[in-house]
C-alpha cells in the first residue's frame, strides 16, 4: 500500500471534512453505470475520485 498523500482539488488543498487532517490516499470509482445508460443520464456515468483520509477514513469522493 502506498503512503498517504496531500492532494489538490479545483485549487485548493484537500482537508478532510470531519477532522481536518490532508493526508489521503486515492482511488478511482465508477458509477453503476447500468442504471444510468438505463435512464439515458450521460453526464453522472464518468468516472472519479475518491479520497480516504489517513486519519479517520472519512471518503470524500469527487465526480468531475
Ligand atoms: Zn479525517
Amino acid at each position: 500500500m502506498s503512503n498517504p498523500e496531500t492532494y489538490i482539488v479545483n485549487e485548493k488543498e484537500l482537508k478532510c471534512l470531519n477532522c481536518g487532517e490532508n493526508l489521503f490516499y486515492a482511488h478511482d470509482v465508477k458509477l453503476n453505470k447500468s442504471l444510468f445508460v438505463f435512464l439515458d443520464i450521460e453526464m453522472f456515468s464518468k468516472g472519479g475520485k475518491a479520497f480516504v483520509c489517513d486519519n479517520c477514513g472519512y471518503k470524500h469522493e469527487f465526480y468531475t
